[in-house]
């Protein structure tokens, strides 16, 4: 079928928006006609070049969500007019890692998608210059992808998918950090170095949770002052000074569980620096460019901190985005909150733009 997508034809160039061929799903494979998909950071670093694993001619795009058209053979999870998210980290629930229990970094299909193919190692878009690569497992800036249909979260319908789209990648990364990677404990201290969207979703983790104090680190007023909408109870400017007004809010010790959400190797060290004395949990959640390495003293360890982190926030797809969906309809998570700006896939540059201007928090792609 003919399809509409945003191409990425080459490093630093704008992408380019145009008619390509979108094959039919094959065996364990879906097709999902896309209704909202949210510009990511990930998107526009990967379109910059920057990212070495990076690859083009590819349809960028990962932060899905829409409605089943259609299913290859033997799918059974999914159905025609099932509403679904897209997961760049799927959950097959079959390999070592599924079945350990311990970590969301499924194994089934890693492989491929990393080269920018479906499982089967090919690719189900082209055009006539020739075939396109899947990015992520996703290609979601297009109006229809196919994606196996262990990458996708088949969510309560009721939800508004310009919302539920964010928990395919931003939003999530931060709520699961801190319901189920951190399991953030009611009462404790808190303290979030970076208010994007996975610093405040763990912001807005840490409150249904029932922190008690939640401290948000940020170069940005605006930010902070969202941060504040999302349950901060204490803000900080950030700079040298950051990790000293932790302590200082938190009798000298530091926060119970601190969370590292800006992909800068300095705030994360911060962010170990500032987890309390004894059994400070630091979470780092931000991707740090290839090669550069987090320096920790020693000391901070042996004294009882520790350091974890996690992709896409720990979170278990297929499992957790249900639930988080479920926690937006109840009313209990504010996604809403997240969406500063509503364009179509025309304009999907512009959303580009914003995010390097650091205009709003989210830039949501609306398709008919
Ligand atoms: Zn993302
Ligand atoms: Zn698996």
């Amino acid at each position: 079928m003919k399809i509409r997508a945003a191409v990425l034809e080459a490093f630093g160039e704008p992408l380019v928006v145009q008619d390509v061929e979108l094959a039919p799903p094959k065996a364990g494979e879906v097709l999902v006609k896309i209704k909202s998909c949210g510009v990511c950071h990930t998107d526009m670093y990967t379109a910059s070049g920057a990212d070495p694993s990076g690859y083009c001619d590819c349809v960028l795009g990962h932060e899905g969500a829409g409605i089943v058209e259609e299913v290859g053979a033997g799918v059974t999870s999914v159905r025609p007019g099932d509403h679904v998210v897209t997961l760049f980290s799927p959950e097959c629930g079959e390999c070592v890692n599924c079945r350990s229990g311990k970590t969301n970094i499924c194994l089934a299909i890693r492989e491929q998608q990393n080269r920018g193919y479906l499982p089967d190692g090919t690719s189900r878009l082209s055009r006539a210059k020739g075939p396109l690569r899947h990015f992520m497992g996703t290609s979601t800036f297009a109006e229809y992808t196919v994606m196996p249909e262990i990458a996708l979260a088949k969510v309560n319908p009721e939800a508004d998918f310009d919302a539920i789209c964010l928990l395919a990648c931003g939003a999530t990364t931060g709520i699961a950090a801190a319901l189920w990677k951190a399991e953030v404990e009611a009462g404790s201290s808190v303290a979030v170095f970076g208010a994007g969207m996975v610093g405040l979703g763990a912001v807005a983790g840490a409150k249904l949770r029932g922190a008690e104090k939640i401290m948000v680190v940020d170069m940005s007023d605006e930010r902070l002052e969202l941060a504040k909408q999302f349950g901060a109870t204490h803000t900080i400017k950030a700079g040298d000074e950051s990790v000293q007004q932790v302590l200082d809010q938190t009798d000298g010790f530091g926060a119970d569980y601190t969370f590292e959400a800006t992909g800068l190797v300095g705030v994360m060290g911060q962010a170990v620096e500032a987890a309390r004395m004894g059994w400070g949990l630091c979470t780092i959640l931000g991707v740090a460019g290839r090669g550069e390495k987090l320096e920790v003293v020693p000391r901070f360890l042996i004294t009882g901190r520790k350091v974890q982190g996690g992709s896409f926030g720990g979170a278990k797809g297929r499992t957790h985005v249900p639930q988080l969906v479920e926690m937006y309809l109840r009313g209990e998570l504010d996604l809403d909150g997240f969406v500063s700006h509503r364009i179509t896939l025309d304009e999907v540059n512009k959303g580009f733009d914003l995010m390097h201007h650091q205009d709003g928090i989210r830039s949501v792609i609306q398709f008919a």
